[in-house]
């Protein structure tokens, strides 16, 4: 009997999953199989969050392919050797994949398949199933990848490509006899503190829950997508981006939906919304092309710049406060508080907080990118390194690193009533309006009639938004 291992990744969906469909096409039995091989990941193992998203994503998946007459297999270790002992196990002709882009994954997996294919000689295919166009297909006119996104999206407008997906296998092929799995809870993935207690309430994992977070964004939100999306009050964007990074969803299947006609979206609410799925393409080109980029700068002038001194108490303090949702700035506080709860931010918020631990407390990016890493169950290599240093004014096509975010501004624009802070932050919760933004603004007289106490029911600010702006600045003169 013709069998086939398929090593499913980050990739965990039946449709449009190309590895999948190819091997129930071509192959009498498939062997569905998930490796938790976290030493395989380099210095990017999952963090905290995304492990809780993972250990569910699996048993979702899991339970669809039993309705199949199938299961996952679930292994434990480094990934050539389990592969080794399935392929022995199971007597497979062939391994398949869907394509990663990190770049300690693609050294593993080129490994993988030289290994497979010469020494083995089996068949290895590799497929694409989490970008709309690979990293390699889209260059400028010179022939070098984007580094500037405008150009890259008006490109992928004008050679529009209408995305083909495959259906769900039918019917699936079963297997004769199941290999050794290991229990789902062996692999220890959910947090032994009972911090995850919050997603629950947020979050529905799989591919399922991808779909059913895409008709409600649909059924509510994306008519007003330009209008809302920088309200982190409203629950107005799609929250998809887990559900994208773990591949329970794909981008192809997102535009096949939203442009059912095959052509470029009229409607300006859902050009906007693709937009930002193609900032998502961009963010892979360009951890594909500059692989340094999730610990570099990708402006070299700013491997020089002169951040704080990581040693000192103060800065360990700031860092802290930052993280703890602390600082004092209720926008940040409301951002890190939010994001530690539910495992997520909202992007208007994840630019706030990143340009505050960058340039007012001139702390280094790589500090923000690694905390953002455990905690978010979005993380995602090539978004997050972009994000940050996108903000910290050292990527491509970045913020000029001048254009510092005034978070009290920023909270007066978008959170205009106070209300995401208010949210955030209970012990400002009396607090009415946009003064919620700058507590330490307000006549002390009317803080103790509300029983705010600063310093002791919310802290101080821990920086002079004035003068850490102009530190920033200085900082900034001396690397230009
Ligand atoms: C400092 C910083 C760190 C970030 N880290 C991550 C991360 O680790 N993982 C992650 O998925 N996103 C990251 N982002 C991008 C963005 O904040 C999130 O993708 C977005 O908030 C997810 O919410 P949503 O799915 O509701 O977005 P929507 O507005 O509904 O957008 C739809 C999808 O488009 C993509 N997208 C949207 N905005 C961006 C963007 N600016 N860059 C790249 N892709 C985008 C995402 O896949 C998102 O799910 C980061 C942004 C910043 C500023």
């Amino acid at each position: 009997m013709s069998t086939a291992i398929v090593w499913l990744r980050q990739d965990l969906r039946l449709a449009d999953n190309p590895a999948l469909a190819f091997a129930c096409e071509h192959f009498e039995q498939v062997i569905p199989v998930y490796i938790w091989d976290p030493d395989g990941e380099g210095d990017w193992p999952p963090g905290g969050a995304s492990r809780w998203w993972l250990h569910h994503s699996l048993e979702a998946l899991d339970k669809s392919l039993r309705k199949r007459h199938s299961r996952l297999i679930i292994r434990n270790g480094d990934s050539q050797t389990e592969l080794a002992e399935l392929i022995k196990t199971s007597q497979a002709d062939a391994v398949c994949w869907n394509r990663r882009y990190e770049p300690a994954v693609r050294q593993r997996d080129a490994a993988i398949k030289t290994w497979l294919q010469d020494e083995l000689k089996l068949i290895c295919r590799s497929f694409n199933s989490a970008l709309w166009w690979e990293p390699w297909e889209i260059k400028t006119g010179q022939g070098d990848p984007y580094r500037v996104f405008t150009p890259m999206w008006k490109k992928m407008l004008a050679e529009w490509r209408y995305p083909q997906v495959p259906a769900i296998p039918q019917p699936f092929p079963a297997m004769q006899e199941a290999p050794r799995s290991v229990p789902l809870d062996k692999l220890a993935l959910l947090p032994r503190l009972d911090w995850d207690q919050q997603f629950y309430q947020h979050w529905s994992p799989g591919e399922q829950g991808a779909w059913d977070a895409l008709d409600v964004f649909r059924d509510r939100a994306i008519n007003d997508y330009l209008d809302n999306r920088n309200l982190p009050a409203q629950p107005d964007t799609s929250r998809l981006s887990p559900h994208l990074h773990f591949g329970e969803i794909s981008t192809r299947q997102i535009v096949r939906q939203l442009c059912p006609d095959g052509e470029p979206p009229v409607d300006q609410q859902v050009s906007g919304f693709i937009r930002e799925l193609a900032w998502r393409e961009f963010s892979w080109h360009l951890l594909y092309n500059y692989p340094r980029i999730p610990a570099q700068p990708l402006q070299e002038k700013f491997s020089d710049f002169p951040w704080r001194d990581g040693r000192t108490r103060e800065y360990q303090h700031d860092l802290r406060a930052w993280q703890q949702g602390m600082t004092g700035i209720p926008m940040v506080d409301a951002g890190m508080r939010e994001l530690w709860a539910t495992g997520w931010m909202h992007n208007r918020v994840r630019m706030i907080v990143a340009s505050f631990l960058t340039k007012n407390l001139l702390i280094p990016w790589q500090a923000g990118e690694q905390w953002f890493w455990d905690t978010l169950v979005d993380a995602d290599l090539g978004n997050n390194s972009q994000g940050w240093q996108w903000t910290a004014g050292s990527g491509a096509d970045a913020a000029p690193y001048f254009r510092i975010f005034n978070p009290v501004s920023q909270g007066e624009k978008f959170d205009p009533e106070g209300e995401y802070v208010r949210h955030w932050i209970p012990e400002l919760a009396e607090l009415k309006g946009k003064r919620i933004h700058s507590p330490w603004q307000i006549e002390q007289s009317l803080l103790q009639e509300l029983g705010i106490e600063l310093g002791e029911t919310y802290p101080w600010p821990v920086v002079d938004l004035k003068a850490s702006r102009e530190r920033a600045l200085n900082a900034y003169q001396q690397i230009r």
